[in-house]
């Protein structure tokens, strides 16, 4: 573990914050917090804090005593002073006193406390850092101390390598019990330089900032060198198939088992998303012989629990071409881990005082051997916080295997952690938006519409991916709402089943596709050259056809059903002069649409479609409108807003036209206009 100590940056961040009237405690107090936060094998998510004791100034001119603690919801690697709340240190300690505290009892004096009412909660573990003397105090879930710690003579190695430099608390549950447990036993050794909390993580103490740094460091670094000594070889392969089967093949598979059926009638579920993850540790670890045992055998330190629940998800080996034997065996594997979660929760919830709600019982990891590991979630970021944190436990438990074997905490202390209200707080509990879960796939992600219509589906809670042939135009459009870009030519069969794969990779399948990629071919339809013809076929129907046709095949993978939609235009049903070359191949897209709807309804989907006219952003150039508006002998304006409404149709109203299509659960087969009004383009 590297020391990324600088006197340089500490002494410029003391500057910096002076300017704010922030002091030198505190501001070193976020620069040593930072550092930190940004070393993923100390801290991950939301799994550590820091303090600092000092004095501040209240409203009145008093001077007193406050601990500044990490709050709830701030990342460490950036936080700022606002991410460390002052609480009156006098009422913190005084609490010390008494026999019991409920966990409401706590928050509410910790939050009555604050200096700053707007402040967020202080951390779960604050009250731990104010019965400790120290100035500074700082705590991580260090992979290489949880390595040594998770194993059944723990104790016993955590000795053997800090002798008397650290105490030891027994495992216990963050709050008021463990405050006042860790109290006691530093009294008991006043000197040391911090403690191990057995199986949960490592603190360490100082009069300034950079003594708790380095000791942390040091601590950790005392731990790496034990575990880097007399290590067995790696774990022993399993034998596994000799063609493996691609993540994005078997992806939607497992995305449509493990979302949750609200009402298959009215095709709801409540789908998650996905994000693969694969390496020679990763895969060391999933195709190990014997896996089923040391993966499933609990999380590296509790907090884990709320992210990946206690077990990861571990269906068998899938093999190339065998895609229906695979899907058997995975809901066969789904089956058995939703009955193992209830189980349990049942086992668990017996003993509680108040009975608790269950959670979903989804997996929020999947270890598939032979391939890599998915991280799940609500949101692309939640699955990426569920992958990072097991690809950390898989450091810890092959650290931990190579030297003894990997033990977590009992059961009871993780369902404990799991059900805690104190820890659920920390996921959040806003109401989700209309499309979150859903992944949207938008073609001609580049264009005018093609950008708000992503800009609109991200608004309402997808996650967007944003195919264009130029990649760097599409990333450049889409830069505010920072979907996957991917480039993709929609004319080439193979290019589009990589851009697929891709979106498989990244959120785990495709719910919502918007097929928009197209481009205006003229010419007068008795002397065009066939070339012109075909090519505008080639992106303005076969195209169309491409991209539908894998969009099914995942969506019938999943069989959460699906949502395809079309950018066909006015000219498939009113053609125009010399607009032939376009309008005809569109003309066949709306019949592909229909053709979709017919023979794709009984697997839940529904495919529409949007018929829009003179969109400015569109296929429109401004060219064009002069010409035509010079023609008519009318103002561009008045050209453009030439329909019966009198307004003009932009781009952001064909987008939110595409959302609403999206929403519908009951309509197929459809077009909308969104033209202002024609009725010589109206089709019914
Ligand atoms: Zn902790």
């Amino acid at each position: 573990m590297k020391n990324c100590w600088s006197d340089r940056e500490a002494e410029a961040i003391v500057a910096r914050y002076a300017a704010r009237n922030v002091g030198r405690d505190l501001a070193l107090r976020v620069y040593t917090t930072r550092l930190l936060g940004s070393e993923p094998r100390l801290v991950l998510h939301g799994g550590g804090n820091t303090s600092v004791k000092t004095r501040l100034t209240d409203i009145l001119g008093d001077e007193l005593d406050v601990l500044c603690v990490k709050g709830s919801g701030w990342d460490m690697g950036k936080i700022e002073p606002e991410g460390l709340p002052a609480v009156r240190l006098d009422p913190l300690r005084r609490l010390i006193g008494l026999d019991a505290l409920t966990d409401e009892d706590m928050v509410n004096v910790q939050r009555c406390n604050l200096l700053d009412s707007t402040a967020p909660n202080p951390s779960v573990e604050t009250l731990l850092h104010a019965f400790l003397p120290h100035k500074f105090i700082d705590h991580t879930h260090a992979n290489a101390v949880l390595s040594l710690t998770d194993q059944p003579n723990g104790a016993e190695l955590c000795r053997e390598v800090y002798d008397t430099r650290v105490a030891f608390v027994p495992y216990i549950m963050p709050g008021f019990a463990l405050a006042k447990k860790a109290s006691e036993i530093q009294r008991a050794h006043p000197s040391v330089e911090g403690m191990v909390l057995l199986k949960h993580g490592i603190f360490s103490f100082g009069d300034t900032a950079k003594e708790a740094y380095d000791r942390m460091i040091a601590l950790v670094a005392l731990a790496e060198l034990r575990l880097a000594k007399g290590r067995r070889t790696g774990f022993v392969p399993a034998g596994l198939p000799t063609a493996p089967a691609t993540q994005a093949e078997i992806a939607p598979i497992l995305r449509g088992l493990v979302a949750s059926v609200e009402d298959r009638a009215e095709g709801l579920y409540r789908r998650q998303i996905m994000e693969f993850r694969t390496g020679a540790r990763i895969l060391a670890f999933v195709n190990g012989a014997d896996a089923a045992r040391y993966a499933q055998a609990g999380v590296a330190t509790p907090d884990h629990v709320i992210r990946t629940k206690p077990k990861p998800l571990f269906p068998p080996a899938p093999t190339a071409g065998e895609m229906t034997q695979f899907a058997a065996a995975a809901q066969a594997s789904v089956a058995a881990y939703i009955a193992d979660y209830r189980a349990y929760f049942e086992r668990n919830n017996r003993r509680q005082a108040t009975p608790k709600k269950p959670l979903d019982p989804m997996p929020r990891v999947i270890l598939v051997p032979g391939l890599g590991l998915f991280g799940l979630g609500k949101s692309a970021k939640d699955a990426r916080i569920a992958a990072d944190v097991a690809e950390a436990a898989i450091e810890v438990i092959t650290d931990a295997e190579s030297i003894g074997r990997f033990e977590s905490v009992s059961e009871a202390d993780l369902f404990d952690i799991e059900y805690w209200s104190l820890e659920q707080a920390k996921l959040g509990k806003d109401a989700e938006k209309p499309l979150a879960r859903h992944v949207a796939v938008i073609t001609g992600g580049a264009g005018g519409i093609g950008a708000a219509t992503a800009a609109a589906f991200a608004r309402e809670g997808a996650e967007v991916a944003i195919l264009d042939r130029d990649a760097d135009a599409a990333r450049e459009r889409n830069d505010a709402i920072g979907g996957l870009v991917v480039a993709c030519d929609v004319t080439d069969p193979a290019s589009v089943k990589a851009a697929f794969d891709r979106v498989c990779d990244t959120f785990g399948g495709v719910d919502i596709v918007v097929s928009n990629a197209g481009a205006a071919w003229t010419g007068r339809i008795g002397e065009v050259d066939d070339k012109v013809l075909r090519e505008s076929f080639e992106l303005n129907f076969f195209s169309h056809q491409t991209v539908a046709k894998n969009a099914v095949g995942i969506m019938r993978a999943q069989g959460t059903g699906g949502v395809l939609l079309f950018n066909v235009t006015k000219q498939a049903v009113n053609p125009g002069p010399d607009f032939g070359p376009y309008g005809l191949p569109k003309a066949a897209t709306l019949s592909l649409l229909r053709q979709y709807a017919v023979d794709y309804g009984r697997d839940g989907i529904c495919v529409n479609g949007i018929n829009a006219d003179r969109v400015r952003s569109g296929l429109l150039t401004d060219d064009m409108i002069k010409s035509r508006s010079t023609a008519r002998g009318l103002s561009e304006s008045d050209y453009m807003s030439g329909n019966l409404l009198g307004r003009e149709v932009k781009a952001k109203d064909v987008a939110q036209a595409f959302v609403a299509l999206a929403l519908q659960r009951k309509t197929t087969g459809a077009i909308l206009t969104v033209d202002g009004g024609n009725i010589a383009a109206a089709l019914r």
